[in-house]
Protein backbone atom coordinates (compact mmCIF):
# COMPACT_ATOMS: atom_id res chain seq x y z
CA UNK A 1 0.00 0.00 0.00
CA UNK A 2 1.43 3.32 -1.16
CA UNK A 3 1.38 6.20 2.22
CA UNK A 4 1.31 9.45 2.75
CA UNK A 5 5.21 9.94 2.32
CA UNK A 6 4.78 7.77 -0.99
CA UNK A 7 6.82 4.79 1.05
CA UNK A 8 5.65 1.04 0.95
CA UNK A 9 3.56 0.74 3.95
CA UNK A 10 7.11 0.46 5.96
CA UNK A 11 9.11 3.10 8.21
CA UNK A 12 11.83 4.24 6.33
CA UNK A 13 13.99 4.52 9.70
CA UNK A 14 14.57 8.26 9.86
CA UNK A 15 11.28 9.16 9.93
CA UNK A 16 7.29 9.47 10.95
CA UNK A 17 5.39 6.06 10.40
CA UNK A 18 3.30 4.92 7.73
CA UNK A 19 -0.20 4.91 7.80
CA UNK A 20 -0.29 1.10 8.34
CA UNK A 21 2.46 1.21 10.96
CA UNK A 22 0.50 4.21 12.32
CA UNK A 23 -2.99 1.77 12.50
CA UNK A 24 -1.43 -1.57 13.99
CA UNK A 25 0.76 0.90 16.44
CA UNK A 26 -2.59 2.52 17.46
CA UNK A 27 -4.02 -0.97 17.68
CA UNK A 28 -1.01 -1.99 20.24
CA UNK A 29 -1.76 1.31 22.42
CA UNK A 30 -5.60 1.07 22.88
CA UNK A 31 -4.81 -2.82 23.99
CA UNK A 32 -2.32 -1.28 26.06
CA UNK A 33 -4.28 0.94 27.42
CA UNK A 34 -7.59 -1.55 27.82
CA UNK A 35 -4.81 -3.11 30.40
CA UNK A 36 -4.56 -0.15 32.36
CA UNK A 37 -7.47 0.85 32.55
CA UNK A 38 -9.02 -2.97 33.90
CA UNK A 39 -5.94 -3.16 36.15
CA UNK A 40 -6.06 0.39 37.41
CA UNK A 41 -7.19 -1.01 40.88
CA UNK A 42 -4.63 -3.76 41.21
CA UNK A 43 -1.70 -0.80 40.72
CA UNK A 44 -0.40 0.67 43.84
CA UNK A 45 -1.53 4.00 43.62
CA UNK A 46 1.85 5.46 44.70
CA UNK A 47 5.44 4.21 43.69
CA UNK A 48 8.21 3.71 46.07
CA UNK A 49 10.87 4.50 43.69
CA UNK A 50 13.74 7.40 43.96
CA UNK A 51 14.60 10.11 41.54
CA UNK A 52 18.11 8.96 41.14
CA UNK A 53 17.46 5.32 40.25
CA UNK A 54 14.25 6.48 37.95
CA UNK A 55 16.14 8.97 36.38
CA UNK A 56 19.27 6.44 35.62
CA UNK A 57 16.58 3.99 34.38
CA UNK A 58 14.81 6.58 31.81
CA UNK A 59 17.87 8.79 30.94
CA UNK A 60 19.87 6.52 28.49
CA UNK A 61 20.40 9.06 25.98
CA UNK A 62 18.55 9.75 22.96
CA UNK A 63 19.36 6.56 19.96
CA UNK A 64 21.07 7.37 16.71
CA UNK A 65 18.85 5.19 14.83
CA UNK A 66 15.26 5.23 15.38
CA UNK A 67 13.71 1.98 17.30
CA UNK A 68 10.93 -0.43 17.07
CA UNK A 69 7.36 0.95 18.58
CA UNK A 70 7.26 -2.35 20.33
CA UNK A 71 10.48 -1.54 22.43
CA UNK A 72 9.31 2.14 22.91
CA UNK A 73 6.23 0.44 24.01
CA UNK A 74 7.68 -1.65 26.62
CA UNK A 75 9.70 0.40 27.88
CA UNK A 76 6.66 2.78 28.41
CA UNK A 77 4.86 -0.28 30.10
CA UNK A 78 8.11 -0.96 32.11
CA UNK A 79 9.45 1.88 32.69
CA UNK A 80 6.63 5.06 32.86
CA UNK A 81 3.27 2.97 34.44
CA UNK A 82 4.80 1.21 37.51
CA UNK A 83 6.94 4.94 38.11
CA UNK A 84 3.56 7.07 38.55
CA UNK A 85 1.16 8.31 41.00
CA UNK A 86 -2.09 7.15 39.26
CA UNK A 87 -4.48 10.19 39.29
CA UNK A 88 -6.75 7.74 37.12
CA UNK A 89 -6.57 5.09 40.58
CA UNK A 90 -10.26 5.12 42.11
CA UNK A 91 -8.18 5.16 45.44
CA UNK A 92 -6.28 8.52 44.99
CA UNK A 93 -7.69 11.03 46.95
CA UNK A 94 -4.78 13.39 47.36
CA UNK A 95 -4.77 16.67 46.37
CA UNK A 96 -8.17 17.20 44.23
CA UNK A 97 -8.81 14.15 42.44
CA UNK A 98 -9.54 14.18 38.65
CA UNK A 99 -10.31 11.75 36.22
CA UNK A 100 -9.16 11.38 32.16
CA UNK A 101 -12.55 10.00 31.15
CA UNK A 102 -12.29 7.78 28.00
CA UNK A 103 -14.00 10.03 25.71
CA UNK A 104 -11.93 12.71 27.00
CA UNK A 105 -8.41 10.40 26.04
CA UNK A 106 -9.66 9.61 22.38
CA UNK A 107 -10.48 13.34 21.98
CA UNK A 108 -7.07 13.91 23.14
CA UNK A 109 -5.67 12.04 20.73
CA UNK A 110 -7.80 13.21 17.83
CA UNK A 111 -7.13 16.85 18.63
CA UNK A 112 -3.33 15.76 18.33
CA UNK A 113 -3.98 14.29 15.22
CA UNK A 114 -6.09 17.41 13.43
CA UNK A 115 -3.51 19.48 15.23
CA UNK A 116 -4.78 22.45 14.51
CA UNK A 117 -3.48 25.92 15.90
CA UNK A 118 -6.34 27.75 17.56
CA UNK A 119 -4.93 31.06 17.44
CA UNK A 120 -6.72 33.10 14.69
CA UNK A 121 -10.36 32.32 13.94
CA UNK A 122 -8.99 31.94 9.86
CA UNK A 123 -6.63 29.35 11.27
CA UNK A 124 -8.73 27.16 12.71
CA UNK A 125 -12.31 28.34 12.47
CA UNK A 126 -14.09 24.60 13.51
CA UNK A 127 -12.06 24.75 16.45
CA UNK A 128 -12.66 28.36 17.18
CA UNK A 129 -16.25 28.46 16.88
CA UNK A 130 -16.15 24.80 19.12
CA UNK A 131 -14.59 26.86 21.85
CA UNK A 132 -16.79 29.59 21.62
CA UNK A 133 -19.78 26.88 21.70
CA UNK A 134 -18.48 24.70 24.78
CA UNK A 135 -17.05 27.64 26.86
CA UNK A 136 -21.13 29.07 26.57
CA UNK A 137 -22.19 25.53 27.49
CA UNK A 138 -19.66 25.37 30.67
CA UNK A 139 -20.81 28.92 31.51
CA UNK A 140 -24.53 27.81 31.60
CA UNK A 141 -23.43 25.19 33.87
CA UNK A 142 -22.07 27.79 36.32
CA UNK A 143 -24.87 30.16 35.89
CA UNK A 144 -22.64 33.00 34.49
CA UNK A 145 -23.40 35.02 31.43
CA UNK A 146 -23.04 33.14 28.30
CA UNK A 147 -22.19 36.02 25.94
CA UNK A 148 -19.42 37.44 28.47
CA UNK A 149 -15.84 37.06 26.75
CA UNK A 150 -14.37 33.45 27.51
CA UNK A 151 -11.13 31.90 26.93
CA UNK A 152 -9.69 27.77 27.14
CA UNK A 153 -6.86 27.74 29.01
CA UNK A 154 -4.27 25.71 30.17
CA UNK A 155 -4.71 25.77 34.00
CA UNK A 156 -6.66 27.77 37.37
CA UNK A 157 -3.28 29.70 37.66
CA UNK A 158 -2.47 31.25 34.65
CA UNK A 159 -6.65 32.08 33.97
CA UNK A 160 -5.98 33.95 37.72
CA UNK A 161 -2.95 35.82 36.31
CA UNK A 162 -4.75 36.82 33.15
CA UNK A 163 -7.61 38.11 35.22
CA UNK A 164 -5.42 39.99 37.46
CA UNK A 165 -3.86 41.58 34.28
CA UNK A 166 -7.18 42.28 33.05
CA UNK A 167 -8.34 44.02 36.30
CA UNK A 168 -5.25 45.82 36.62
CA UNK A 169 -5.48 47.35 32.70
CA UNK A 170 -9.24 48.55 34.20
CA UNK A 171 -8.04 50.69 36.73
CA UNK A 172 -8.66 54.25 35.73
CA UNK A 173 -5.21 56.34 34.95
CA UNK A 174 -3.11 53.58 35.08
CA UNK A 175 -1.74 52.35 31.67
CA UNK A 176 0.38 49.37 32.90
CA UNK A 177 0.48 48.09 29.25
CA UNK A 178 2.28 51.10 27.57
CA UNK A 179 4.02 52.41 30.81
CA UNK A 180 5.35 49.32 33.16
CA UNK A 181 4.96 50.33 36.64
CA UNK A 182 8.35 51.75 36.90
CA UNK A 183 7.72 55.29 38.75
CA UNK A 184 4.44 54.40 39.61
CA UNK A 185 4.45 55.95 42.85
CA UNK A 186 1.24 53.86 45.32
CA UNK A 187 1.07 50.65 46.11
CA UNK A 188 -1.55 48.37 43.83
CA UNK A 189 -2.87 45.75 46.33
CA UNK A 190 -4.73 42.41 45.77
CA UNK A 191 -7.23 41.02 48.14
CA UNK A 192 -7.77 37.61 48.97
CA UNK A 193 -8.60 35.21 51.93
CA UNK A 194 -5.96 33.14 54.10
CA UNK A 195 -7.21 30.40 52.64
CA UNK A 196 -6.66 31.31 48.69
CA UNK A 197 -4.80 29.23 46.69
CA UNK A 198 -1.01 29.90 45.80
CA UNK A 199 -1.53 30.46 42.07
CA UNK A 200 -2.75 34.30 43.34
CA UNK A 201 0.76 35.31 44.88
CA UNK A 202 2.42 33.51 41.83
CA UNK A 203 -0.07 36.06 39.28
CA UNK A 204 1.72 39.05 42.44
CA UNK A 205 5.17 37.59 41.58
CA UNK A 206 4.32 37.78 37.55
CA UNK A 207 2.73 40.91 37.17
CA UNK A 208 5.34 42.85 39.50
CA UNK A 209 2.27 43.63 42.29
CA UNK A 210 4.91 42.11 44.71
CA UNK A 211 4.66 39.48 46.76
CA UNK A 212 3.77 42.01 49.72
CA UNK A 213 0.64 43.28 48.18
CA UNK A 214 -0.97 40.30 48.30
CA UNK A 215 -3.14 41.41 51.18
CA UNK A 216 -4.14 37.73 53.18
CA UNK A 217 -7.40 38.75 55.03
CA UNK A 218 -8.30 36.23 57.30
CA UNK A 219 -11.15 34.28 57.04
CA UNK A 220 -13.93 33.46 59.71
CA UNK A 221 -14.35 29.95 61.53
CA UNK A 222 -15.66 27.91 58.98
CA UNK A 223 -12.70 29.34 56.59
CA UNK A 224 -14.59 31.52 54.48
CA UNK A 225 -13.91 35.26 53.75
CA UNK A 226 -16.42 37.81 54.48
CA UNK A 227 -16.98 41.13 53.86
CA UNK A 228 -16.57 43.05 56.81
CA UNK A 229 -12.81 41.67 57.09
CA UNK A 230 -12.34 42.40 53.62
CA UNK A 231 -13.70 46.17 53.95
CA UNK A 232 -11.56 46.68 56.38
CA UNK A 233 -8.39 45.28 55.07
CA UNK A 234 -8.81 47.87 52.41
CA UNK A 235 -9.83 50.74 54.32
CA UNK A 236 -6.72 50.35 56.50
CA UNK A 237 -4.77 50.20 52.74
CA UNK A 238 -6.45 53.44 51.70
CA UNK A 239 -5.49 55.45 54.80
CA UNK A 240 -2.12 54.02 53.66
CA UNK A 241 -1.98 55.44 50.68
CA UNK A 242 -2.43 52.45 48.60
CA UNK A 243 -4.48 51.70 45.92
CA UNK A 244 -6.70 48.36 45.97
CA UNK A 245 -7.08 46.73 42.42
CA UNK A 246 -8.82 43.63 42.59
CA UNK A 247 -10.31 41.03 45.33
CA UNK A 248 -9.60 36.92 44.58
CA UNK A 249 -12.58 35.28 46.01
CA UNK A 250 -12.71 31.21 46.25
CA UNK A 251 -15.22 28.98 45.70
CA UNK A 252 -14.19 25.62 47.14
CA UNK A 253 -10.59 26.40 48.90
CA UNK A 254 -7.99 24.36 48.37
CA UNK A 255 -7.39 23.24 52.32
CA UNK A 256 -10.95 22.39 53.19
CA UNK A 257 -13.46 23.36 50.16
CA UNK A 258 -15.16 26.45 52.02
CA UNK A 259 -16.73 28.66 49.78
CA UNK A 260 -15.94 32.53 50.65
CA UNK A 261 -19.43 34.92 51.45
CA UNK A 262 -18.55 35.98 47.18
CA UNK A 263 -22.05 38.04 47.45
CA UNK A 264 -21.04 40.39 50.30
CA UNK A 265 -17.58 40.31 49.12
CA UNK A 266 -19.47 41.14 45.90
CA UNK A 267 -20.85 44.42 47.55
CA UNK A 268 -17.74 45.38 49.17
CA UNK A 269 -16.27 45.79 45.30
CA UNK A 270 -19.13 47.10 44.26
CA UNK A 271 -18.58 50.12 46.93
CA UNK A 272 -14.13 50.21 46.32
CA UNK A 273 -15.00 49.76 42.64
CA UNK A 274 -12.61 46.84 42.67
CA UNK A 275 -12.35 44.03 39.93
CA UNK A 276 -13.87 41.29 41.50
CA UNK A 277 -12.14 37.88 40.11
CA UNK A 278 -14.16 34.14 41.25
CA UNK A 279 -11.43 31.26 41.52
CA UNK A 280 -14.26 28.54 41.25
CA UNK A 281 -11.32 26.03 39.72
CA UNK A 282 -12.56 23.31 42.08
CA UNK A 283 -15.96 24.52 43.21
CA UNK A 284 -17.06 25.45 39.81
CA UNK A 285 -19.28 22.28 38.64
CA UNK A 286 -20.44 21.02 41.52
CA UNK A 287 -23.44 22.89 41.13
CA UNK A 288 -24.37 20.75 38.40
CA UNK A 289 -24.96 17.55 41.00
CA UNK A 290 -28.18 17.95 42.89
CA UNK A 291 -26.04 18.01 45.80
CA UNK A 292 -24.07 20.59 45.21
CA UNK A 293 -26.53 23.03 43.69
CA UNK A 294 -28.97 23.39 47.00
CA UNK A 295 -25.21 24.98 48.37
CA UNK A 296 -23.91 26.46 45.11
CA UNK A 297 -22.42 29.72 46.00
CA UNK A 298 -23.69 32.23 42.77
CA UNK A 299 -20.75 33.73 40.23
CA UNK A 300 -22.63 35.58 38.21
CA UNK A 301 -21.52 39.04 40.20
CA UNK A 302 -17.62 38.25 39.34
CA UNK A 303 -16.07 40.42 37.29
CA UNK A 304 -14.25 37.25 36.20
CA UNK A 305 -14.56 33.37 37.03
CA UNK A 306 -12.44 30.14 36.35
CA UNK A 307 -13.04 27.01 36.71
CA UNK A 308 -11.66 23.56 36.22
CA UNK A 309 -12.75 20.89 33.51
CA UNK A 310 -9.28 19.39 34.13
CA UNK A 311 -10.20 19.17 37.94
CA UNK A 312 -14.03 18.03 38.05
CA UNK A 313 -15.12 16.99 34.66
CA UNK A 314 -13.52 14.39 34.13
CA UNK A 315 -11.28 16.11 31.17
CA UNK A 316 -7.45 14.94 30.57
CA UNK A 317 -5.01 17.50 31.53
CA UNK A 318 -5.21 20.88 30.88
CA UNK A 319 -7.99 22.66 30.12
CA UNK A 320 -9.30 25.28 32.26
CA UNK A 321 -12.54 27.91 31.54
CA UNK A 322 -11.27 31.40 32.56
CA UNK A 323 -14.87 33.84 31.51
CA UNK A 324 -14.68 37.63 31.88
CA UNK A 325 -18.30 39.58 32.07
CA UNK A 326 -16.47 43.23 30.66
CA UNK A 327 -16.18 42.65 26.43
CA UNK A 328 -12.78 43.19 25.34
CA UNK A 329 -11.13 43.44 29.28
CA UNK A 330 -8.84 40.72 27.98
CA UNK A 331 -8.02 41.81 24.52
CA UNK A 332 -7.47 45.37 25.93
CA UNK A 333 -4.04 43.52 27.52
CA UNK A 334 -3.30 40.80 25.53
CA UNK A 335 -3.98 41.96 21.73
CA UNK A 336 -1.14 43.01 19.89
CA UNK A 337 -1.25 42.12 16.04
CA UNK A 338 1.59 41.94 14.00
CA UNK A 339 1.08 42.40 10.26
CA UNK A 340 1.43 38.73 9.39
CA UNK A 341 -0.95 38.38 11.87
CA UNK A 342 -3.62 40.93 10.82
CA UNK A 343 -7.02 39.45 10.33
CA UNK A 344 -10.50 41.37 9.55
CA UNK A 345 -12.47 39.07 11.72
CA UNK A 346 -16.02 38.66 10.58
CA UNK A 347 -19.18 38.46 13.20
CA UNK A 348 -19.14 35.82 15.75
CA UNK A 349 -15.68 35.39 14.52
CA UNK A 350 -12.97 35.17 17.49
CA UNK A 351 -9.08 35.39 17.61
CA UNK A 352 -8.56 33.49 20.72
CA UNK A 353 -4.93 35.01 20.68
CA UNK A 354 -6.50 38.21 21.79
CA UNK A 355 -7.31 36.45 25.07
CA UNK A 356 -3.96 35.47 26.33
CA UNK A 357 -0.34 35.59 26.05
CA UNK A 358 -0.77 32.88 24.42
CA UNK A 359 -0.35 32.37 20.48
CA UNK A 360 -0.39 29.12 19.28
CA UNK A 361 -3.09 27.08 21.26
CA UNK A 362 -4.17 23.30 21.26
CA UNK A 363 -7.36 22.33 20.58
CA UNK A 364 -8.77 22.02 23.92
CA UNK A 365 -12.03 22.71 23.17
CA UNK A 366 -12.66 18.84 21.40
CA UNK A 367 -12.12 17.25 24.41
CA UNK A 368 -14.74 18.80 26.68
CA UNK A 369 -17.44 18.58 23.48
CA UNK A 370 -16.86 14.70 23.75
CA UNK A 371 -17.65 14.33 27.43
CA UNK A 372 -20.63 16.90 27.51
CA UNK A 373 -22.16 14.74 24.75
CA UNK A 374 -21.09 11.17 25.86
CA UNK A 375 -21.99 11.89 29.57
CA UNK A 376 -24.66 14.59 29.03
CA UNK A 377 -25.60 16.97 31.58
CA UNK A 378 -27.86 13.71 33.49
CA UNK A 379 -24.34 12.06 33.66
CA UNK A 380 -21.82 14.43 35.23
CA UNK A 381 -24.67 14.97 37.68
CA UNK A 382 -24.98 11.60 38.71
CA UNK A 383 -21.17 10.75 38.67
CA UNK A 384 -20.63 14.47 41.07
CA UNK A 385 -23.70 13.20 43.25
CA UNK A 386 -21.90 10.29 43.46
CA UNK A 387 -18.59 11.47 45.10
CA UNK A 388 -20.80 14.13 47.03
CA UNK A 389 -22.57 10.70 48.62
CA UNK A 390 -19.51 8.77 48.90
CA UNK A 391 -17.69 11.47 50.81
CA UNK A 392 -21.36 12.34 53.47
CA UNK A 393 -20.82 8.45 53.74
CA UNK A 394 -17.45 9.11 55.23
CA UNK A 395 -17.98 12.03 56.78
CA UNK A 396 -20.71 10.26 58.77
CA UNK A 397 -18.22 7.07 59.79
CA UNK A 398 -15.18 9.07 60.83
CA UNK A 399 -17.63 11.35 62.55
CA UNK A 400 -19.18 8.96 64.69
CA UNK A 401 -15.42 6.88 65.47
CA UNK A 402 -14.01 7.97 69.00
CA UNK A 403 -10.80 7.48 67.96
CA UNK A 404 -11.62 10.50 64.86
CA UNK A 405 -12.86 13.46 64.56
CA UNK A 406 -14.07 15.25 61.29
CA UNK A 407 -13.64 19.18 62.30
CA UNK A 408 -14.21 21.03 59.03
CA UNK A 409 -17.68 20.48 57.36
CA UNK A 410 -18.10 21.47 53.31
CA UNK A 411 -20.64 20.74 51.02
CA UNK A 412 -18.02 19.51 48.70
CA UNK A 413 -16.74 16.09 47.82
CA UNK A 414 -13.58 16.54 50.40
CA UNK A 415 -13.40 15.27 53.73
CA UNK A 416 -10.37 16.40 56.39
CA UNK A 417 -10.32 13.65 59.19
CA UNK A 418 -8.23 13.03 62.04
CA UNK A 419 -7.06 10.37 64.21
CA UNK A 420 -7.66 11.40 67.92
CA UNK A 421 -6.14 8.11 69.81
CA UNK A 422 -7.48 7.52 73.17
CA UNK A 423 -4.49 7.90 74.97
CA UNK A 424 -3.96 11.45 73.43
CA UNK A 425 -7.47 12.34 74.79
CA UNK A 426 -7.11 10.88 77.86
CA UNK A 427 -3.75 12.66 78.84
CA UNK A 428 -5.53 16.22 77.67
CA UNK A 429 -8.93 18.51 78.28
CA UNK A 430 -11.03 18.18 74.99
CA UNK A 431 -9.57 21.10 72.29
CA UNK A 432 -6.07 20.87 73.97
CA UNK A 433 -4.70 18.63 72.37
CA UNK A 434 -1.32 20.22 71.37
CA UNK A 435 -0.95 20.66 67.70
CA UNK A 436 2.70 18.89 67.28
CA UNK A 437 0.96 15.90 68.90
CA UNK A 438 -1.95 15.94 66.51
CA UNK A 439 0.50 16.63 63.62
CA UNK A 440 3.27 13.65 64.43
CA UNK A 441 0.05 10.85 64.92
CA UNK A 442 -1.62 11.94 61.71
CA UNK A 443 1.60 12.87 59.70
CA UNK A 444 2.28 9.12 60.85
CA UNK A 445 -0.81 7.96 59.74
CA UNK A 446 -0.57 9.68 56.83
CA UNK A 447 2.63 8.11 55.83
CA UNK A 448 1.51 4.58 56.55
CA UNK A 449 -1.94 4.74 54.25
CA UNK A 450 0.18 6.51 51.28
CA UNK A 451 3.44 3.54 51.97
CA UNK A 452 0.41 1.01 51.43
CA UNK A 453 -0.23 1.56 48.35
CA UNK A 454 -4.31 1.09 48.80
CA UNK A 455 -4.70 4.45 48.63
CA UNK A 456 -3.19 8.00 48.50
CA UNK A 457 -3.91 11.13 50.25
CA UNK A 458 -2.43 14.28 51.55
CA UNK A 459 -2.79 16.71 54.67
CA UNK A 460 -3.72 20.20 55.71
CA UNK A 461 -2.82 22.10 58.43
CA UNK A 462 -5.79 23.81 60.13
CA UNK A 463 -5.94 26.54 62.73
CA UNK A 464 -6.76 23.31 65.27
CA UNK A 465 -4.17 21.28 63.88
CA UNK A 466 -3.05 19.05 61.15
CA UNK A 467 -5.74 17.05 59.06
CA UNK A 468 -5.43 14.47 56.39
CA UNK A 469 -7.53 15.18 53.24
CA UNK A 470 -9.04 13.01 51.58
CA UNK A 471 -10.64 14.42 48.36
CA UNK A 472 -13.25 11.98 46.54
CA UNK A 473 -14.28 12.58 42.71
CA UNK A 474 -12.26 10.19 40.32
CA UNK A 475 -14.95 8.68 38.38
CA UNK A 476 -14.17 4.86 39.29
CA UNK A 477 -14.91 4.95 42.84
CA UNK A 478 -17.08 3.21 43.95
CA UNK A 479 -18.61 2.35 47.87
CA UNK A 480 -16.17 -0.41 48.23
CA UNK A 481 -13.30 1.99 47.62
CA UNK A 482 -14.05 4.23 50.25
CA UNK A 483 -15.06 1.51 52.58
CA UNK A 484 -11.42 0.08 51.89
CA UNK A 485 -9.87 3.37 52.51
CA UNK A 486 -11.71 3.67 55.92
CA UNK A 487 -10.69 0.06 56.97
CA UNK A 488 -7.08 1.16 55.68
CA UNK A 489 -7.03 4.18 57.84
CA UNK A 490 -8.28 2.53 61.19
CA UNK A 491 -5.32 -0.07 60.19
CA UNK A 492 -2.55 2.67 60.11
CA UNK A 493 -4.04 4.41 62.62
CA UNK A 494 -3.81 1.24 65.09
CA UNK A 495 -0.09 0.52 64.01
CA UNK A 496 1.03 4.14 64.46
CA UNK A 497 -1.33 3.62 68.00
CA UNK A 498 0.25 0.50 69.16
CA UNK A 499 3.98 2.28 67.78
CA UNK A 500 3.87 5.46 70.13
C1 LIG B 1 -6.56 23.43 41.60
C2 LIG B 1 -6.74 24.83 41.98
C3 LIG B 1 -5.95 25.83 41.40
C4 LIG B 1 -4.84 25.52 40.43
O1 LIG B 1 -5.35 24.94 39.30
P1 LIG B 1 -4.40 24.54 38.08
O2 LIG B 1 -5.37 24.28 36.99
O3 LIG B 1 -3.66 23.32 38.54
O4 LIG B 1 -3.49 25.68 37.81
C5 LIG B 1 -6.20 27.13 41.75
N1 LIG B 1 -7.15 27.45 42.64
C6 LIG B 1 -7.91 26.52 43.24
C7 LIG B 1 -8.95 26.94 44.23
C8 LIG B 1 -7.73 25.18 42.92
O5 LIG B 1 -8.50 24.24 43.50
Amino acid sequence: MTDVHGGEGRSTGHGDWTLDEFTRNGEAVLSFLDDYFSGIRELPVSPAVDATTLLARLDTGPPQRGEEFAAILDDTRSLIVPHLTHWNHPRFHAYFSNTGSLPGVLADTVSAALNPNAMLWKSAPAASALEKTVLRWLAAMLGIDQDGDGVLVNGASLATLYALAAAREAVTGLDVRQDGLTGYPRRLRVYTSDQAHSSVDKAAIVLGLGLGNVVRVPSDDGYSLRGPALAEAIERDLAAGHLPIAVVATVGTTAVAADDDVDGIADVCERYSLWLHVDAAYGGFWRLAPGGAEVATPLERADSVVANPHKVLYAPMEVTALYCRHRDALPNVFRLVPEYLRTSPEDGEVDYMNYSPQLGRSFRALKVWWIIRSFGLEGLADRLQHSIDLARWLREVAGSDPEWEVPVQSAYPLVCLRYLPRALREQHAPGSVPLGDIERVNAAVLAAVNASGTSFLSHAVLRDGYVLRVSIGNIRTEKSDIEALWEQLRRSAGQVGAAR
